[in-house]
């Protein structure tokens, strides 16, 4: 069944303009003054929407889990007296009825939210009953899978909202990484792929979770083509309430993107052409190597079956991971990378190899 088939641009160019998306704002609404105050520094520094979040997911109870509905007039007065368009975090059907209700131009879903097909439907069913027309962005799941993403922006789309869009926010990891949430840029690419009229929008500061990842993760995000950026951004950033370290003040911001480079996709040259064009050529050999490899497995797997060996010999696999791994190393390639491509070969080959075992 063919699906997302109608998407309508999330925003009218007469109102953002002909440049990457910006959405800036604080983590959370905190009161009054903090959210006219950073409204107003990030209107003065061109931004055209604002977000905040009033309700707030937290990992552990006990944390500032959001104003609630008592932030909800705050957003108005921006809307009004700064005639931002403002968004919002909604996650129950009870929100985005007060939401709606207070004039909220967009509402995006939270990763823990979209990650829940319960939720993702009650929202769903609430914007249809209440006949929504705003943009809904949908953030990914906070487990790296396209699938449940593709899932959630089909159950807002399905409720009749034309203006969806996707924010690739990073997915959780265990342990300590750079990251806050690892980008896995290869999602949202093959969400862009399914979907080349899906509008989608970068987090840099949830994927970092740190200040000075904000600029380089912005800039990596234009450079693969996404559509905009959202990012938080807060009048005092040391005294939030909320994600302390990754916001920015409204200059510090602006100075961020005022050094972004906003690469143009029209002007792909003769020479952009040619590079792709060695890609493709270099994609058919890769292609054609792993072909082989293959042929050499389903050779083994003859031997080992004529001479009753098991298929999976461990240490030989320890070698091959090492002494791959550690050559790719020196060519300049991560080790992830290597031990990701090398256990995704090893699979298919066994695969392979047990296919010759049960021929009879
Ligand atoms: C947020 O945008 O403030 C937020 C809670 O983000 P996420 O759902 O990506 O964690
Ligand atoms: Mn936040």
């Amino acid at each position: 069944m063919a699906t997302l088939t109608d998407i309508q641009p999330i925003l009218d160019k007469s109102v953002v303009g002909n440049g990457p998306i910006v959405i800036a704002g604080p983590c959370s609404a905190e009161s009054r003054e903090q959210v006219l105050e950073t409204a107003r520094e990030l209107q003065a520094n061109g931004i055209k929407i604002f977000r905040a979040g009033i309700w707030k997911p937290r990992t552990k109870p006990g944390g500032f889990e959001g104003v609630g509905a008592e932030g909800l007039p705050w957003l108005k007065e921006v809307k009004d007296t700064l005639g931002m368009l403002v968004a919002t975090e909604v996650a129950t059907r009870q929100h985005v009825i007060d939401a709606l209700n207070a004039g909220v131009d967009i509402l995006w879903i939270g990763a823990r939210t979209s990650a829940n097909p319960f939720a993702m439907q009650e929202i769903a069913d609430t914007l249809k009953e209440m006949n929504a027309d705003v943009p809904v962005l949908i953030k990914n799941p906070v487990n790296p899978d396209l699938e449940l993403w593709i899932g959630a922006i089909e159950r807002i789309y399905n409720a009749g909202i034309k203006r969806v869009g996707a924010i690739h926010r990073g997915f959780s990891a265990y342990g300590k990484h750079l990251y806050r949430n690892l980008p896995q840029w290869h999602i949202p690419i093959e969400l862009r792929r399914r979907f080349p009229n899906l509008a989608i929008i970068n987090d840099p500061s949830h994927i970092g979770g740190k200040r000075e990842l904000v600029a380089p993760l912005s800039q990596q995000a234009l450079d693969m083509g996404f559509d905009g950026l959202i990012i938080e951004s807060h009048c005092d950033p040391d005294s939030a309430w909320s994600d302390k370290s990754q916001q920015v003040t409204p200059d510090v911001l602006n100075f961020i993107l005022n050094t972004l480079v906003v690469r143009d996709e029209k002007t792909s040259t003769e020479s952009l052409t040619l590079l792709r064009q060695q890609i493709d050529q270099i994609d058919n050999e890769i292609l054609e190597s792993l072909n082989k490899r293959m042929r050499v497995s389903r050779e083994i797997g003859q031997y080992k079956k004529e001479h009753r060996m098991p298929v999976l010999q461990a240490s030989r696999y320890d070698s091959i991971m090492q002494s791959r791994v550690q050559l790719a190393k020196e060519m300049g390639m991560s080790e992830e990378f290597m031990q990701a491509v090398l256990a995704a070969i090893h699979e298919e080959s066994v695969r392979q190899q047990l296919a010759v075992l049960n021929q009879r």
